[in-house]
Parts: C-alpha cells; structure tokens; sequence
C-alpha cells in the first residue's frame, strides 16, 4: 500500500441536506439525503451502517468534524459542543441522483436522532459518515454475507433492523429461499416489501388493530423466531456453552467473521438484530439449546433499552 492509499480514509464525513421526508407509517420516517460529493460515498448494500451526526440546537453542525481524522477531532471537543452521533442504515441509495434514503424509527424525543426526525424539514443539514468511494480496498460496514450454500436463510429483528432487512430482502439472489420476521409497533407500521416469491415474510406487529393493549416489546419475535428454529430442524449437534454478555455494560455485537468457514457444511445462517436484551435472549436459544452453529449466526444488539447509544 502506497503512502497516498494510507491517507485516504475507509470512512469520511460527508455533508447532506434534505431532499425529501415521507412519513411512511407511524413508527416509521424516511428521510432522503443529497450533497453535492455525494456520488463520492459508495455503500455496500445488504445492512450497510452509517453514522449520522445531528445538529446541536443553537449550533447547528458548526463544529462538525470534516476531515480524515474526524472521530479524533470530535472527540477532541468539549462535550457541549460534540455532535450526537447514532447508527442507521443505508435503506436505498441512489449513486446518479446523488441521493441516499435512510429509515428513522420515530420513538419520541427521548434521543436526539428519534427527536430530529420527528421535525425533519426539506432542506435541513446534518452530516453523515459513509464509506469512501476513493478508498481502494473494501469498505465493509455490512454483516450479511451469508456463505453461497448456506440454507435456509433466517433474518430476523425490531423496527430498528427493518431498513436493514428491507434492503436484504429487495437484493437477495433470485430463488435464494428466506424466512423473514420483522416486529413493529403497530399494525400500521407493516410496509410495502417487495419480496420475491421464495422469501416468507412475516410482520409482527405488537398492537394490532383488534388489541386493547400491546403485547410487551421482543415477546412476539422471540416466539416466532424460536418456532423458526423448530421448522429449520438445524439442532443436530449440542448446543455450546455461552459467555454471558452484559448488555447494559457494553454492545451485543457478535457477528461471524467475513471469511469465516462454517465449522459444519451447508447449514441454516441467521441474522438477528434488535433491542440488545431481546437479542441477547435469542442468543441463547439459538446457540445454546438450539445448537446452531455460532460461525453462522450475527447477532447484533442495534440498540438498548434506557441506554442512550452514544
Ligand atoms: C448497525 C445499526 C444500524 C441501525 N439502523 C437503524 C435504522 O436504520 N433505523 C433506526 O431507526 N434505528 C437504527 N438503529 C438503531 C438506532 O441507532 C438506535 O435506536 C438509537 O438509539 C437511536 O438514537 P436516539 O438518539 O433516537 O436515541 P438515544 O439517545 O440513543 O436513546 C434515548 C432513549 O431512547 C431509547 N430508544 C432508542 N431507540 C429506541 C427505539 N427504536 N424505540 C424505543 N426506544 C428507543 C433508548 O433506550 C434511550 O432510553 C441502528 C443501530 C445499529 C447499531
């Protein structure tokens, strides 16, 4: 690697405004960007992540780190004036049009991201960090990659995770056979996917239309998801012993190597994502007592209850 190829960053700040806001249900927001060095971001697809960083009230993004080192300048700043910063998903991302669309779940203004999406305007300014068209190698930030002959397919999570598993879905391979669980927090946050034929889609809402009340957060997915599992009938081996994993100490993030080979041939590969302690639990299940292999399993804590992500 030449030294000009070390002093191009993996990731790099970007400068977006608003070009379009689409309340697509309830719970769910999306949010188009555009700039002008836009077509200088090349995401990967699948659940590629980004950062957003947010405008603080009477600052705006003044203080906004814009160079190679942008997390050491941020970090160097006094904490009043660094930029909150939270993680979303590329949902679609259009390189011609320069424009990028991001899914903001909307949770109230408990969190700056939830509370700027809640009053996102047309032409508002935030800063985004995406993968560096310029970067000569691979940018990554993206965890499905399931191996070629892994079957069945299990992807699976919270409405944090539907950007995610929306864009999975839309780019899977034709025939690539999938199953599919997404719960949402109501019955109108159920939205358009388009699936192909060999992929079950199942939405989960917590408070459907004929409810009095919802049902409680993560319950839902975590029996469809271990009903799932029963159908796959993957538990030929015994389950391995777990390290426990302190979700409110640090990040659930447990995701199988890019080239990692599956200890055993062919077998299901699944994809979870949500509230950290839901996942946590599902990890359980799924490695401990359904015995799946761990090399073919990601499981990602997206977020925490009454945990700001920062
Ligand atoms: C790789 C990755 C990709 C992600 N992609 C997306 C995405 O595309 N769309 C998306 O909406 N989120 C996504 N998330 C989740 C998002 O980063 C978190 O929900 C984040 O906490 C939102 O920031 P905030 O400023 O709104 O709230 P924070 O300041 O982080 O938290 C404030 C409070 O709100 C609670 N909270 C946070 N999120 C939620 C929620 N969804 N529902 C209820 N309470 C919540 C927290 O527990 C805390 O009590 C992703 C996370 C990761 C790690």
């Amino acid at each position: 690697m030449t030294v000009e190829t070390l002093q191009v960053p993996v990731y790099r700040p970007f400068t977006v405004q608003v070009s379009q806001v689409e309340r697509l249900s309830p719970s769910f927001v999306r949010v188009t960007f555009t700039g002008p060095d836009l077509d200088e971001c090349a995401p990967n697809g699948w659940d590629q992540r980004i950062k957003v960083l947010l405008p603080i009230p009477g600052r705006g993004l003044a203080d906004c780190p814009s160079g190679a080192d942008w997390y050491g300048e941020w970090r160097a700043l006094p904490e009043e004036r660094r930029n909150p910063i939270r993680t979303y998903t590329v949902r679609d991302w259009r390189a011609d049009l320069r424009e990028m669309d991001v899914g903001f779940v909307l949770h109230g203004a408990t969190g700056p991201a939830s509370a700027w999406a809640e009053q996102v305007e047309v032409g508002d300014e935030i800063a985004i960090i995406a993968p560096n068209a310029r970067f000569p190698g691979p940018t990554g930030g993206f965890v499905w990659h399931p191996p070629a002959d892994a079957s069945p397919l299990l992807v699976a999570g919270d409405e944090t995770a539907v950007p995610a598993i929306c864009a999975i879905v839309e780019s899977l391979p034709a025939g690539r056979r999938a199953r599919v669980l997404m719960e949402v927090p109501t019955a109108g946050d159920v939205l358009p996917l388009d699936a192909p034929d060999v992929v079950e889609v199942t939405w989960l809402p917590r408070w459907p239309a004929d409810a009095a009340v919802p049902a409680p957060r993560g319950e839902l997915l975590a029996a469809a998801v271990v009903a799932a599992v029963q159908d796959l009938t993957v538990a030929a081996a015994p389950g391995t012993p777990l390290d426990d994993v302190d979700v409110d100490a640090g990040i659930l993030w447990e995701v199988p190597e890019e080239d990692a080979v599956p200890t055993r041939s062919s077998g299901p590969y699944a994809w979870l994502a949500g509230e950290a302690g839901v996942v946590k639990g599902l990890r359980r299940h799924l490695v401990q007592e359904a015995g799946l292999d761990r090399t073919s399993v990601a499981f990602m804590g997206y977020w925490r209850q009454g945990k700001i992500s920062d």
